[in-house]
């Protein structure tokens, strides 16, 4: 199973923001899409990746006011992406390496979709129900 088939399923729609919405707003766009994560975007250029996370910690360091921030100042700007070839066990492994949840999906240079860790957790769960299945009939035939 790889970044391809998670797509698949979810499609390849992603939440993305221009650097220079304000934090208020992208938090605002987080609740309304109910996501985690939006993708910074200068023209069709990834140039960061804002999570929630990211604005816990800016209002934690600067209260209410931190809202008013550009995403700019607070993104992520070194983005970790991953392409339609890697395996689900790929995408874990980069996710507990850098210690976040979301990895945009970049094809020729282009923004093709997000993988969160729930659509891993619901693919690897997917992916050893059918195992099971097959080693159930494999037992039971043979
Ligand atoms: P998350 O666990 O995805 O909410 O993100 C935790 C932290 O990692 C935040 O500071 C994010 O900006 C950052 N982050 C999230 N996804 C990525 C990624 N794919 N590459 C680099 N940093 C990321």
């Amino acid at each position: 199973m790889n970044v391809a088939t998670i797509l698949k399923a979810k499609g390849s729609d992603v939440a993305t923001v221009n650097p220079a919405l304000t934090l208020a707003e992208a938090a605002r766009l987080l609740t309304e899409r109910g996501i985690g994560a939006v993708v910074v975007m200068e023209g069709r250029r990834v140039i960061g990746i804002l999570s929630e996370r990211d604005i816990v910690k800016a209002v934690a360091r600067g209260g209410a006011e931190a809202l008013k921030a550009p995403v700019r100042d607070v993104m992520t700007a070194r983005v970790v992406t991953c392409s339609l070839n890697d395996s689900v066990d790929e995408l874990m492994d980069a996710m507990t390496e850098g210690r976040f949840r979301h990895l945009p999906v970049v094809e020729d240079g282009e923004l093709a979709g997000i993988v969160s860790i729930g659509d891993v957790v619901k693919h690897r769960i997917a992916e050893t129900v059918m195992e099971t299945e097959a080693l159930r009939l494999y037992i039971a035939t043979g």
